[in-house]
């Protein structure tokens, strides 16, 4: 007979372990508690647990990414997967985060949580933790996913696209990796093993400011924005362009940033397909004049975390930066 696989549960805190408080609902189940409502799942696995925190994801930091990395760094060679409970509301961020941390993993780290309490009767939690941790404990997963729903989504490509509804994510830009029916996984997209060893990452900088324009966006903002961070990421409309009013602001600001190894990203607001800036006079000039890079196809969440992880691990080098972003981690960009 097979042995059980070992599946590591870390918990966060989120909906998922919350409880009804005089102020509405707060983190306060742990994690062991957590695993009490799914009993059944011990005789499919062994699940040893850990708590990170136990917080509303509203409250979720670059820290605390580190500290779930750390966690799963200091385990993983005695587990076979890690299943992490998190709150729904900055998961995608997380799941984009631990993409860029925690790279070429052979063992799966499953991103997880609900839209109702554990402790509800009608709850989406009970399942998704089962899911999870079947997920985790399948030997043909591996890599960075969030599991939600019924659904297996690279976490670079989780968006939260519900707010009450229980398919609260969607896989953007890229298909779903594998759905979960019952006790079958089935996978649209086999995942072939990595090949270079497993390596965690520790260093961000978080110093990224998205700037999400809207009709008379004023320049003042821009001009604080660009003295006062290292990373702006310009949420722009349609495939993406700057706008009239802000050119004389961008051309000032930016002849200073460039010499200062500071980046800017071009991304859109618009959920599917991403931007290019190739297409419009708005953007192809402005593209040219200030050598922007540009989000393409990459979700919001996964191109502000890959800024952070680049920035902070390629020691300012401009090139090292721009090459990286580039490149296709955990499915994160396919259109450039
Ligand atoms: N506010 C909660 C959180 O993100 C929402 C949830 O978990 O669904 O922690």
């Amino acid at each position: 007979m097979n042995r059980k696989r070992n599946i590591l549960l870390l918990a966060t805190g989120g909906t998922i372990a919350s409880m009804i408080s005089e102020h509405g609902l707060k983190p306060g189940l742990d994690a062991e508690q957590l695993l009490s409502f799914i009993p059944e799942i011990r005789e499919e696995c062994q699940v040893d647990s850990i708590q990170v925190c136990n917080i509303d994801s509203t409250n979720m930091k670059p820290e605390i990414w580190r500290q779930i990395v750390c966690a799963v760094e200091a385990k993983y060679l005695y587990y076979d997967g890690f299943v992490i409970c998190h709150g729904t509301d900055t998961m995608a961020y997380t799941s984009a985060a631990l993409s860029y941390m925690i790279l070429n993993s052979n063992k799966p780290v499953v991103i997880t949580g609900s839209q109702k309490p554990i402790s509800e009767d009608s709850t989406d939690a009970r399942q998704n933790l089962i899911d999870s941790i079947r997920y985790a404990a399948d030997p043909d997963s591996r890599g960075v996913v969030l599991v939600f729903n019924g659904s297996v989504i690279a976490g670079t490509r989780a968006k939260k696209t519900y707010a009450h509804s229980y398919n609260a994510f969607s896989s953007v830009n890229f298909p779903p990796i594998a759905t979960i029916q019952e006790r079958k996984i089935i996978r649209f997209i086999p995942q072939q093993p990595f090949t270079q060893p497993v390596h965690f990452v520790h260093d961000l900088n978080d110093s990224v400011v998205v700037l999400k324009l809207i009709p008379g966006t004023k320049p003042e903002l821009v001009e604080y924005l660009f003295q006062n961070y290292d990373c702006l990421v310009i949420e722009s409309f349609g495939v993406g362009g700057i706008p009239q009013n802000l050119l004389d602001v961008f051309y000032t600001q930016m002849e200073q940033w460039i010499s200062r190894g500071k980046i800017v990203v071009m991304a859109t607001q618009v959920t599917n397909e991403g931007s290019n800036m190739e297409v419009y006079e708005v953007g192809q000039k402005v593209k040219e004049d200030f050598h922007l890079m540009e989000a393409y196809d990459m979700t919001l969440e996964a191109t502000i975390t890959k800024l952070m992880v680049l920035m902070g691990t390629c020691g300012g080098s401009y090139t090292a930066i721009c090459d990286g972003f580039y490149k296709t981690v955990n499915y994160d960009i396919l259109s450039r």
